[in-house]
C-alpha cells in the first residue's frame, strides 16, 4: 500500500480557531507551512494532507521509517544519540496504559489511536479508536476479550459511537499532535468522561530545550504527519479553556523531555 496524498486542506488555529497566523518558516518544509497562532501563539501545520483511502493507508510507521531513514542520512552521529532516545522511550512506551492507573482507580479506559495494544492494567476494562482498520481489527479482538470493543474511525467519529459520560479514563498517547481538530476531540472527551474522569496526553514537547538545540531536525517535527506543536502552557490554556483541570506530570523534565505528558482532568 502506497501512502498518497491526493489533496490539502487549509487550517486555522487547531487552539483558538482564529484565522490570524504569523509564518513560521524556519519550521516550514517540502511545502508544509509552519506557522504560529497571532492570538493564542499555538504553532500549527497551516494545511492538512488528504490521503487517499485514508483510514486503510494512514500508517504512521511507514512515513516513519522514511523520516528516520532521512535523518540518518543526513546527520548519522545525531541519529544515533536520537535511536538510543526512541529505544529508551518505546521501552516506556508499553508503562503508559498504567500512568493512567495513577489517576483512575478501575473502569471503563478509552484509548485513542490505541494501535495493536500491548499490555493493558487489569483492573480495566479497555476500549479504542483505531484510524488502521487492520490494527483496529487486532485491537478488538483483544479488547472485547477483556469486555470492552475497538472501533475503527476517526477520533470525532468514533467517539459519538459511546454514550455520555461512559469513560473513566482516556488515553492519547503521541496521538494528538497527529489529529486536524485536537479542540473538537477534547470537547467530545468531555462529554464522554464521567465527573472526575481523567484523560493522560502525552505529545511532543514544542518548548524543549532540544527544539532549541536541533531546530528544524528535532524529532517532534515530522511533516506532514505533526500537524500540531504543543507547549505545555499552550496545552494547559487549551485544557482549561475547555473546563479541565491540567496537571503536567514530567514536572522535572519539563524543559528537557522531548515529550510532555500530561493529565487533563474533568471536575
Ligand atoms: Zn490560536
Amino acid at each position: 500500500m502506497q501512502l498518497k496524498i491526493v489533496d490539502r486542506y487549509k487550517r486555522d488555529c487547531p487552539a483558538c480557531l482564529s484565522e490570524d497566523e504569523r509564518p513560521l518558516d524556519r519550521y516550514s518544509r517540502d511545502g508544509w507551512n509552519m506557522v504560529q497562532c497571532a492570538r493564542c501563539e499555538q504553532v500549527y501545520l497551516n494545511e492538512a494532507p488528504v490521503y487517499e483511502a485514508l483510514s486503510e493507508e494512514l500508517a504512521w510507521t511507514k512515513q516513519f521509517a522514511k523520516e528516520a531513514a532521512r535523518r540518518k542520512q543526513k546527520d548519522p552521529i545525531v541519529q544515533w544519540l536520537d535511536t538510543k532516545t526512541r529505544w529508551r522511550l518505546h521501552m516506556f512506551r508499553e508503562d503508559e496504559w498504567g500512568y493512567i492507573a495513577e489517576r483512575v482507580e478501575a473502569g471503563r479506559v478509552l484509548d485513542v489511536g490505541c494501535g495493536s495494544v500491548n499490555r493493558i492494567p487489569e483492573q480495566f476494562t479497555p476500549f479504542g479508536i483505531e484510524i488502521e482498520k487492520e490494527t483496529a481489527a487486532i485491537a478488538n479482538e483483544k479488547m472485547q476479550a477483556r469486555g470492552g470493543r475497538a472501533v475503527h474511525a476517526p477520533a470525532l467519529d468514533g467517539l459519538e459511537q459511546f454514550e455520555d459520560g461512559f469513560f473513566n479514563g482516556i488515553i492519547m498517547r503521541s496521538y494528538l499532535e497527529h489529529e486536524a481538530q485536537p479542540r473538537a476531540v477534547l470537547e467530545a472527551c468531555y462529554r464522554k468522561l464521567a465527573p472526575g474522569g481523567v484523560i493522560y496526553v502525552k505529545v511532543p514537547n514544542f518548548g524543549t530545550l532540544n527544539r532549541a538545540v536541533r531546530g528544524a531536525e528535532w524529532c517532534g517535527f515530522r511533516y506532514p504527519d505533526h500537524l500540531n506543536q504543543f507547549t505545555i502552557p499552550g496545552l494547559k490554556r487549551l485544557a482549561e479553556t475547555l473546563g479541565y483541570r491540567f496537571e503536567l506530570k514530567n514536572v522535572l523534565t519539563r524543559y528537557t523531555n522531548d515529550n510532555l505528558h500530561s493529565f487533563l482532568i474533568r471536575p
